[in-house]
């Protein structure tokens, strides 16, 4: 069977430190001002004593049916071998189609390269040598986890087996790989 690689965010254990977004600006060489990953504040939401705040790691959902490979006129955006939305940077001509079809406002035009960028799963650096994203190697509250949904013996696949992991703006249809789980802050 085909891997689905995925990731988990079990916001409750998020400090919102940002260790991820450093880490991932250093592993992948992100200019200056620009993120592949942030991780705002969400709220306060609610009125006292039923109020809520967390921290939400904001990347690309990696979505299984998405805008943004549909739209590409160079099929730069494409997904590779194992599902993976990445960008051809030879092939990208920086016409932005990408980041306008993106509902999770994930791309920009790198500044360095003139091509689209965004989060890569840490693909050719890490993922494809066996090794885990930046972000999930370095999340200090181990609020992320990664890895092939589909092999039930997976730490990602068991976790999600017994919490529910909920995708950001399904009525898209975009069909995202990234799951958070909302349990105790929400
Ligand atoms: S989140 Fe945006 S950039 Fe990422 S795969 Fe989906 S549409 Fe493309
Ligand atoms: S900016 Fe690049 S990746 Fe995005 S649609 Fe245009 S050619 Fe494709
Ligand atoms: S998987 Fe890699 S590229 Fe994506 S947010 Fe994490 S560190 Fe950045």
């Amino acid at each position: 069977m085909a891997k689905h690689y995925a990731m988990a965010v079990v916001v409750a254990k998020c400090i919102g430190c940002q260790a991820c977004t450093v880490a991932c600006k250093f592993q992948n060489n992100v200019p200056e001002g620009q993120y592949r990953t942030k991780t705002p504040v969400v709220g306060p939401k609610g009125t006292f004593p039923n109020v809520s705040m967390y921290f939400l790691k904001e990347a690309c959902q990696m979505c299984q049916d998405a805008p943004c490979v549909k739209v590409c006129p160079t099929k730069a955006s494409h997904y590779n071998e194992a599902g993976v939305v990445l960008v051809d940077v030879d092939k990208c001509v920086g016409c932005k189609y990408c980041l306008t079809a993106c509902p999770y406002d994930a791309r920009f035009i790198n500044k360095d390269t003139g091509a689209a960028d965004k989060c890569t799963f840490c693909w050719e650096a890490r993922v494809s040598q066996g090794q885990a994203p930046a972000c999930v190697s370095t999340c200090v509250g181990g609020a992320l986890v990664f890895g092939d949904e589909k092999d039930p013996n997976s730490e990602i696949a068991k976790l999600l087996s017994k919490n529910k992991g909920e995708v950001r703006k399904e009525e898209f249809g975009t069909r995202p790989s990234i799951y958070y789980i909302f349990q105790g802050v929400k």
